[in-house]
């Protein structure tokens, strides 16, 4: 398989590691890096000899989240769900495209039946969150920070939406609250992060993990995956995230009658202004 946006490594024995590998762009999320991270998940998941699949970032920073300046279109790639209709307008175009290629390829990872491992360093913004939680493990360089700052973009949080699941719903209010960062080893102790090594460490700490992994039988990893899905299942987290996806469009929706975008074109300079403090 032949990647643009990112590389596919097998560096141990039942170890796939997908690279972001958009440094230049700091590992901005446009849609061929998206479906190309899909791509390669399937390729691990139908290869019998991969038994867990690490996804690392290239660069200083894991992902500053969704590439606004993505100009392609959704045409120019094969859809993974039934949705259509992206190209209609008002509000059923753009959800259908939010569905498909944020909550969908979202939630299908989270789904993926292997183990995976989050490797973060730097900082993890918005739709770089996304992409860290849908993993099973999360192994963070010390310098890692967490953040969803799109409150300032009027929205709710981003479409992917388990920050309560990930950090208890008073600090998850005020990480979406304030737009502050999670740091690596506040992170750990709440429960997010498993691990927080040196930055130097990070690539051989994760693989070494995801090495003892590899050494279990893959049935039983994939049914104790799945027990703790089940479980996150049997609290509500999927029609709680559905409900969150509700509301992101409905921000969308307002910002787009309010502001004529779908996101408060003054939260740039909120943000500015909320990091000199
Ligand atoms: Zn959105």
């Amino acid at each position: 398989m032949k990647f643009e946006s990112l590389r596919y490594e097998q560096p141990a024995e039942g170890v796939a590691r997908i690279v972001l590998a958009r440094e230049e762009t700091r590992n901005a999320q446009n849609k061929r890096l998206l479906y190309e991270v899909n791509d390669a998940f399937d390729a691990a998941g139908r290869d019998d000899a991969v038994k867990v699949v690490i996804l690392a970032a290239d660069g200083p920073h894991f992902s500053s989240g969704h590439d606004l300046r993505d100009k392609s279109r959704m045409d120019e790639f094969t859809p993974v769900s039934c949705w259509g209709g992206f190209d209609l307008p008002g509000a059923e175009g753009w959800m259908a495209v939010e569905e498909e290629i944020y909550l969908g390829l979202c939630w299908r990872w989270r789904n993926f039946p292997k183990p995976t491992i989050a490797q973060v360093q730097g900082k993890a913004i918005a739709g770089g969150l996304m992409l860290v939680w849908v993993c099973d493990l999360v192994v963070a360089s010390s310098d890692a920070e967490f953040s969803d700052p799109v409150v300032a973009f009027g929205v709710n949080g981003v479409e992917f939406f388990t920050h309560a699941w990930e950090l208890g719903s008073r600090r998850a209010k005020e990480m979406l609250f304030t737009g502050a960062p999670v740091t690596a080893d506040e992170g750990r102790q709440l429960g997010m992060v498993n691990h927080v090594v040196e930055r130097d460490d990070l690539d051989r700490f994760t693989l070494a993990l995801a090495e003892r992994i590899a050494r279990q039988p893959s049935m039983g990893l994939k049914l104790a995956k799945q027990a703790v899905n089940q479980s996150l299942d049997a609290q509500g987290q999927w029609t709680a995230i559905q409900a969150a996806f509700s509301l992101h469009q409905l921000a969308h929706s307002h910002n787009m009658q309010v502001h004529g975008q779908i996101v408060d074109p003054g939260g740039a300079a909120v943000i500015r202004n909320q990091s000199r403090r």
